[in-house]
């Protein structure tokens, strides 16, 4: 699908995120969803843009799996996630025949389709752009960074499970910030503990607070730890705003506090 030119579309970009991990299955699309929906309640316009190229799952966390992208004059028009179309998302998951649909691409062609998500999609104007990325340090990465750099200064959000494997693989992640000249706005740990619903105890699942030991470390901020919730996984298998309808639950305050954060 070719879309029609957009020039300088991004321009209006105020504050670009890169969402990052070194594992996969850590949250990082789960952060993406949650951090867009705690911006948008609090008043701002936000784009995610999915390029999890070969794994997109945001338009079905979002309830938006299965829309159809259009074109306008100014290029793609994104899927609208709200009425009031202040929730802009583009993902690869649109340009599929069918949800299963694997993307088998080389290098080039993936770079080329993430430039064309930057350039040639009417994004508006943005308070945030959300960037979901794959795991570890990918070809999808180089081309995010190389197609967005000339709009806006660039920042990086780190997501690390707890355990010390997960850990290890973020700090990888955060010298990867280092050297693409990332500015790194924090570590979230996810998945840190789960919270009895019935006495409110905090058990630690896996071990503790290895996000809050790598910020430290690294000399980056540490923006919360995000206990694992199991109404935020119905609300994410379901595609409803968690923030919107569940705000007594677990993983509420932390989601909440790392938006006002950012
Ligand atoms: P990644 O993008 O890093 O691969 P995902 O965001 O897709 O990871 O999360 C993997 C799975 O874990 C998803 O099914 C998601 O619903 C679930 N999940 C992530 N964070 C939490 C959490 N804090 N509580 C409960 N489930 C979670």
């Amino acid at each position: 699908m070719e879309a029609a030119a957009g020039p300088g579309n991004p321009a209006g970009i105020g504050h670009v995120i890169l969402i990052l991990s070194g594992k996969g299955g850590v949250g990082k699309s789960t952060i993406s969803t949650e951090l867009a929906l705690a911006l948008h309640h609090a008043g701002k316009k936000v784009g995610i843009l999915d390029v999890d190229l070969c794994g997109p799952s945001i338009p079905r966390m979002l309830g938006v799996q299965g829309r159809a992208v259009h074109q306008c004059s100014a290029g793609w028009v994104p899927v609208f996630v709200d009425r009031e179309q202040t929730v802009a998302l583009m993902s690869v998951g649109f340009l599929l025949e069918q949800p299963d649909d694997a993307v088998v691409w080389r290098g080039p062609k993936k770079s080329a389709l993430i430039k064309q998500f930057v350039c040639d999609v009417a994004w508006g104007p943005l308070d945030y752009l959300i960037v979901d990325t794959p795991p570890g340090t990918s070809d999808e990465h180089m081309a995010a960074l190389e197609a967005l750099r000339p709009y806006s200064p660039l920042d990086a959000l780190v997501v690390t499970a707890p355990q010390a494997v997960s850990v290890g693989d973020a700090r990888r992640e955060l010298t990867f910030c280092r050297k693409a000249g990332l500015r790194v706005i924090g570590v979230v740990e996810n998945m840190s503990g789960f919270v009895c619903p019935h006495c409110t105890e905090c058990t630690s699942v896996f071990s503790q607070g290895g996000g809050e030991e790598l910020a430290r470390l690294a000399g980056v901020p540490f923006l919360g730890s995000v206990p694992l919730d199991p109404q935020l996984a119905r609300s994410l298998e379901e595609g409803r705003d968690f923030i919107r309808e569940f705000p007594s639950s677990a993983a509420f305050p932390a989601l909440s506090a790392i938006a006002q954060r950012v």
